[in-house]
């Protein structure tokens, strides 16, 4: 399975769905997870109505997007003509090009969006407007050239959904910021909340809304996690997926000023 975050679904209908083939961008997400969190829309693709072909300024773009946020490359998500859901022969070859490229890269994420290709199938995804992402990964073969090509299932993890619910249920408006928060190493989705004295830290789990997420409340400008004090929260699995998180963040210890 790959998730995608909702911002990314966001920027992906914005960017390529909403437009007539053939457009693409760059996924990234952080190492050693099935997570993508991050969408660099290629500007400067060389493209036909039948051909998408990244640019080299998007090479550099997803180097700098690597080094800035400590994310890695996942893979180029393109839009075909009506109805033909599947990777060309031209796309088999970028695949193959991409990974030999990216030796650090174990699995390249290549979803394909377009117009009436619902297949029906768990890797698709229903983008609205008879839009739909069909999602392939290629891995390399062993021992051989070439790549195999698998249709793994789709997943959303709604993240900033829920918390502007919960911004929404403040009394006061309130400053936040989505990102990424590094705990042992690893980059994990994260929205930290600030007000005049406290600092909150939400780290969403990969599992998440099944699993509820890490809060950490600080003074503020303490930036060590390990002074941090964990917060715990009520998870009710009865709560609708989207209310969860602003429900038990309400109920919990938590103090926002506003
Ligand atoms: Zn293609």
């Amino acid at each position: 399975m790959i998730i995608f975050t909702d911002t990314v679904i966001e920027n992906i209908k914005e960017h390529i769905a909403s437009h007539d083939p053939e457009r693409g961008g760059a996924l990234l997400g952080a190492p050693h997870t099935n997570i993508v969190s991050e969408f660099i829309y290629d500007e400067n693709a060389i493209t036909s109505s039948a051909s998408y072909t990244p640019s080299k300024g998007l090479t550099n773009l997803i180097r700098q997007a690597e080094t800035k946020n400590g994310l890695v490359y996942k893979g180029i998500i393109h839009s075909h003509p009506n109805g033909f859901n599947q990777p060309s022969a031209q796309d088999l070859i970028i695949f193959e090009e991409n990974l030999s490229q990216n030796p650090h890269v174990p699995y390249f994420v290549a979803p394909i969006v377009t117009r009436g290709g619902d297949t029906g199938k768990n890797n698709d995804m229903d983008l609205g407007d008879d839009m739909f992402l069909t999602l392939f990964t290629a891995y390399r073969n062993t021992g051989y050239n070439g790549i195999s090509i698998k249709k793994p299932d789709i997943s959303i993890c709604h993240s900033k959904r829920d918390i502007d619910i919960f911004i929404r249920s403040l009394n006061n408006p309130i400053h936040f910021e989505n990102g990424y928060l590094k705990i042992n190493g690893i980059n994990h989705i994260n929205t930290t909340i600030k007000d005049e004295g406290t600092t909150i830290e939400i780290v969403f789990p990969t599992n998440y809304p099944f699993a509820a997420p890490l809060i950490l409340q600080g003074k503020k400008g303490n930036t060590d996690l390990l002074k941090m004090e964990t917060i715990g929260l009520e998870w009710d699995f009865t709560t609708i997926d989207e209310n969860k998180l602003s429900i038990s963040l309400n109920k919990s210890t938590i103090t926002l000023k506003g």
